[in-house]
């Protein structure tokens, strides 16, 4: 009687453990489908792109996309600024990170830090809990990517990180540029930052564990990339491709759009009206080929590819862009 009560209570136990495992695979294909869905759904975004007359343009100064419940991607009115730059905004239990702030600095006109407050409540308000501190930090310090730093200035909770060489390796404890890399908690939520020098001397792309998004400024984004300091550019990519091989990469994604739907072709700089232009996601497997692009010549060459190009910059813009650094 005893064995028999035993073997009963075996079996329950088993069978309640086959039911866990069934539960278990069918949470992982529905958060598996559910991530699929998301990814597809930015890949098919179709973003606000501009007009062919700004006079008539009615869309907000700030296009604000959620990708999932704590992620967002924000985008600039291309009648604002022909840049158009992607900000992007993750969400911590403890803080909201704003990677880049854009291009046009007043607050009229592009009511950057209002928006992000206005996240912020809405978290607050979700989980019953204050408002998060802010962290402002940036892809790199061109200034398309700081301008509206002065509005998050001087704020309550709010941390701006300077778009300068001197203030990113402090803040972030950088003691081996470019060859460290770091990790900042937001709270549930690490976030990687790599040093990705030569479009600039100062850029990084991050790396969001949440989304699984290498975020990479002006490095690497669907447009014509000019390359500053090529070496620099190389082992920046090399430094990426290293990484991506260890960390799964679900999208790359940088701050603007200039190619058009069609491979190879772009939109002219100061487009200020993009109707066809390409989807925003890169994937790891383009990673891949511009690094084998990069390696098949030391010279700095023109790599035009289906979804990039990737451009050295000349003498005379070299030579201005050093100037402008002096003064950032
Ligand atoms: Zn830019
Ligand atoms: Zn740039």
């Amino acid at each position: 009687m005893k064995n028999l009560l035993l073997f009963a209570i075996l079996l329950v136990f088993l069978a309640s453990e086959v039911r866990a495992g069934e539960d278990k695979e069918l949470s992982n294909d529905s958060s598996n489908k559910a991530s699929f869905e998301r990814l597809e759904s930015l890949q098919n975004k179709q973003w606000q792109h501009g007009s062919p007359d700004c006079q008539s343009n009615n869309d907000p100064a700030i296009e604000v996309f959620q990708y999932d419940k704590s992620s967002y991607i924000l985008r600039q009115n291309k009648c604002l600024s022909y840049e158009a730059p992607f900000i992007y905004v993750l969400v911590g239990d403890e803080k909201i990170l704003v990677l880049d702030t854009g291009a046009t600095a007043s607050e009229q006109e592009f009511p950057l830090y209002k928006t992000i407050q206005t996240l912020n409540q809405k978290h607050a308000e979700q989980d019953n809990s204050s408002n998060r501190e802010v962290l402002v930090i940036h892809s790199h310090s061109h200034s398309d990517h700081y301008s509206v730093d002065p509005q998050f200035e001087n704020q309550p909770r709010v941390t701006v990180v300077a778009a300068n060489s001197v203030a990113i390796k402090e803040y972030f404890s950088f003691k081996n540029w470019p060859e460290q890399q770091t990790t900042i908690e937001l709270g549930g939520r690490s976030i990687t930052i790599i040093p990705t020098p030569g479009h600039q001397g100062e850029a990084i792309s991050i790396y969001d564990t949440q989304t699984q998004w290498l975020l990479t400024g002006d490095t690497l984004y669907p447009g014509v990339i000019y390359v500053k300091d090529w070496q620099d550019y190389k082992d920046s990519i090399t430094r990426l491709v290293e990484f991506s091989s260890k960390h799964k990469v679900s999208a790359i994604l940088g701050a603007h759009i200039e190619m058009t739907n069609r491979a190879g072709e772009y939109y002219e700089i100061g487009t200020i009206y993009q109707p066809e232009e390409s989807a925003l996601p890169l994937m790891a497997a383009d990673l891949l080929t511009l690094s084998s692009q990069l390696n098949l010549d030391d010279k700095p060459t023109k790599i035009v590819l289906d979804g990039f190009i990737v451009e050295p910059l000349g003498t005379l813009p070299k030579l201005i862009s050093n100037i402008v650094s002096w003064f950032i």
